[in-house]
């Protein structure tokens, strides 16, 4: 697990601009992430631990990646609903 810092998350969403990966909502925090020019799929999840916020995923990259990046749209809009269903 990584920890997801601002820096961290900006490099990734910017990196996931440019290469626009195909995210598919697994369940919620968990998120499958395929590369459409090579047709690679990898697995992403993100938790949080006091209020901190992690992620991980099952590339070979071992810092936020841009499957991170591209993830973390689709997880904030769908963490924004829960909290407005839970309100
Ligand atoms: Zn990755």
């Amino acid at each position: 697990m990584i920890e997801i810092t601002k820096s961290n998350i900006e490099k990734a969403i910017a990196k996931a601009r440019i290469t626009k990966p195909l995210v598919k909502v697994l369940e919620f925090r968990r998120y499958q992430v395929t590369n459409k020019t090579t047709g690679a799929t990898y697995e992403v999840k993100f938790s949080k631990i006091n209020n901190t916020k992690y992620a991980e995923c099952n590339c070979k990259a071992t810092v936020i990646c841009y499957h991170i990046g591209a993830s973390i749209g689709a997880h904030i809009v769908l963490a924004e609903q829960m909290h407005t269903a839970t309100a």
